[in-house]
């Protein structure tokens, strides 16, 4: 459920998403805010700009959480997000530990307007080929010294 003062936020964060566009950036704007509402960053989409295809503003803030907060406080932060993350932005969004996302338009709603935009297609992965020889940096890395 969405309260009146995490609506303002969203529209903050689809504003950022406007203000992408005239930057020349695509249409992607979030925003992090703390349990008390207050926004901590934000970010928009600079694929373009950066050439880089993980520039999207979900990422930079889980990659900016996990960097500059304790797991505690990014535990109690809000991602507010234009759109609903895409996959590779759930990840990382998993692993920064932020405790919620909030997002205005849905993937099905973005893939109406924009279909390319929708899920990409899943590489094939062959493996494991070699376990017993990944297996060894891997083992000493966390095996426990005494
Ligand atoms: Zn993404």
């Amino acid at each position: 459920m969405i309260t009146s003062a995490e609506e303002v936020l969203l529209r903050r964060a689809i504003d950022i998403a406007a203000r992408a566009v005239a930057l020349g950036d695509a249409p992607y704007g979030s925003l992090l805010a703390g349990p008390d509402g207050a926004v901590l960053a934000e970010a928009h989409n600079t694929v373009r700009r950066d050439d880089d295809i993980t520039a999207h503003p979900e990422l930079k803030l889980a990659r900016w959480a996990a960097r500059e907060l304790t797991p505690d406080t990014a535990a109690r932060t809000t991602l507010y997000t234009s759109c609903q993350p895409c996959g590779m932005c759930d990840g990382a969004i998993a692993r920064s530990g932020l405790g919620r996302v909030v997002y205005a338009l849905s993937t099905e709603q973005l893939v109406a307007l924009n279909p390319p935009s929708g899920a990409w297609p899943a590489v094939p992965h062959d493996g494991p080929a070699l376990p017993d020889e990944a297996r060894a940096p891997v083992a000493a890395y966390y095996r426990p010294t005494r």
